[in-house]
């Protein structure tokens, strides 16, 4: 199958599309080195978990240029990404060798309970085009310290990077069998049987709520575990107290990040209206100024998005938008040209009923609308059936720790714009989905507690 530049729309190469049989293939293999690779000592995972951390870093340029051509974003963005999938990989490089358990008396007495954690098993790992190399390094890197083989089937715009990860897993050490890639144009014919497969005993999926909801449905046919990272809509909450200047330059980073193809992104601006107006001409003056093109142009900023199918979103959701009443202070308008460029556009005075208030924008689109108390903006903030992450400015310490509690979101940027650690729990609450990546907790989503009781 055909992967194709999205700031030109040519093709860059092929590669393989693999048939519901390939993917079959890659289960037996992953559930052949199940027992090995959970025998392998934790120290020895460890060791080529940090091998493959170093690898990433010394070929960020190269990895960098793959991400940039087969996703469109900027090439100092996808050198940020590089080090951030690498991140993954040393974290949990230093989880592995720390899986702990517990000893304790019956308090009945005359029995012990020993608890122990343990690899779940072969694992299905099924990624998205936005952040390609991270989100496969975020799933791979705890899959493999854990214990668990897998078979990583990512997105079908973004394959190179997830088999240039899979050549440095081999590379670093990885045996055979452990991660098995398997790209496809035909996701669901590929990965429905594998889901079906009582071999399968673990789903990890990254992507949009309406695919999380129908992998839910499907695994529940074996009671699969799963994690489910899905899709978002961030409110971006301004205070009149807030530093503005930092406001700005957070909203800049989460909005702008990926060209705003981010599950994080800041989807609806809501500013409280003694600085509404002056928020708005700065953010739009800042937008304004970050040079649009090909992401492999010196200096980019605004990419193109991944598909046409993505401006012709974007483009109905801002038409909606100003129908509705919103003033557009910046941009607007669909690019002429090839590629799949949208411009940075702010629109202010934007209603709640509009559609871009309801939907995940996914382009370079800041959508403001204003608010008066702060219940009224903890209300707006929470009317949505997502909960991933919510942003919040505001110098007050009572009020932001306040905010941040009644705020209906898995993680919450209080005065920073910018969430994602591998070292913090990462996930969302509500349609946003369910489990954690990353921090302390993200290795528990590939394992299994067991309660052993011993009679003394
Ligand atoms: P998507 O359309 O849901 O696709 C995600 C992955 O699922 C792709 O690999 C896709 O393959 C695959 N897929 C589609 N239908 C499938 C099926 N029936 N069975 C098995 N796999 C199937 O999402 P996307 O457009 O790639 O990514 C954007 C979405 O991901 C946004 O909603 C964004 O918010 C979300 N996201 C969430 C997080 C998070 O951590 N919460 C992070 C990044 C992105 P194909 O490419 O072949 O269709």
């Amino acid at each position: 199958m055909p992967v194709l530049d999205p700031a030109t729309g040519q093709r860059l190469c092929e590669v393989a599309d693999a048939t519901p049989e390939d993917g079959l293939a890659a289960l037996d293999a992953a559930a052949a080195a199940q027992a090995g690779w959970a025998r392998t000592a934790p120290r020895e995972r460890s060791e080529i978990l940090m091998r493959a951390h170093r690898l990433l870093l010394d070929d960020a340029d190269r990895l960098a240029l793959i991400a940039t051509l087969e996703m469109g974003k900027p090439l100092a963005e996808a050198r940020g990404e590089i080090a951030y999938a690498a991140e993954f990989f040393r974290w949990f490089a230093e989880e592995a060798v720390r899986l702990d358990g517990g000893y304790m008396p019956a308090p009945g007495g005359g029995s012990r309970f020993l608890v122990t954690r343990q690899p779940v098993g072969p694992s299905l790992l099924i990624t998205p085009w936005n952040f390609p190399m991270a989100m496969g390094a975020r799933k791979i890197g705890p899959a493999l310290a854990a214990g668990c083989t897998s078979v990583v089937k990512p997105a079908e715009q973004t394959p190179l990077c997830t088999l240039a990860l899979a050549r440095i897993l081999h590379e670093a050490g990885v045996p055979a069998g452990v991660v098995n890639v398997v790209t496809t144009s035909d996701p669901g014919a590929l990965m429905t049987p594998l889901i079906h497969d009582p071999r399968s005993r673990k789903l990890s999926f990254t992507g949009s709520t309406a695919v999380g909801k129908k992998l839910l449905e499907q695994c529940a046919r074996t009671v699969m575990r799963t994690s489910m990272e899905l899709g978002g809509n961030a409110p971006f909450l301004v205070f009149d107290d807030a530093d503005l200047d930092a406001a700005v330059d957070g909203a800049i980073a989460a909005k702008m990040r990926n060209i705003g193809q981010a599950c994080t992104a800041a989807n609806r601006f809501l500013v409280q209206r003694g600085v509404a107006a002056e928020f708005a001409e700065r953010l739009a003056a800042r937008m304004g100024e970050l040079p649009l093109g090909r992401g492999t142009e010196p200096g980019v900023v605004v990419g193109p998005l991944i598909d046409a199918d993505a401006v012709t979103k974007v483009t109905e959701l801002v038409a909606d938008a100003r129908a509705r009443g919103a003033r557009v202070l910046l941009g607007g308008d669909p690019l002429d040209g090839p590629g799949n460029f949208y411009p940075a556009t702010v629109l202010v005075d934007v209603p709640d009923a509009a559609q871009i208030c309801h939907t995940e924008v996914f382009g370079p689109v800041a959508s403001i609308a204003t608010f008066d108390t702060e219940d009224e903006a903890v209300a707006r903030a929470n009317d949505t059936p997502y909960g991933l992450v919510s942003y919040v400015y505001t110098e007050g310490l009572r009020r932001g720790l306040r905010i941040s509690e009644a705020l209906d979101t898995g993680m919450v940027g209080l005065n920073q714009g910018v969430v994602s650690n591998p070292a913090a729990p990462f996930g969302g609450v509500k349609e946003s989905g369910l489990g954690r990546e990353g921090g302390l907790v993200g290795i528990d989503e590939f394992l299994e507690i067991k309660y052993i009781g011993v009679p003394l």
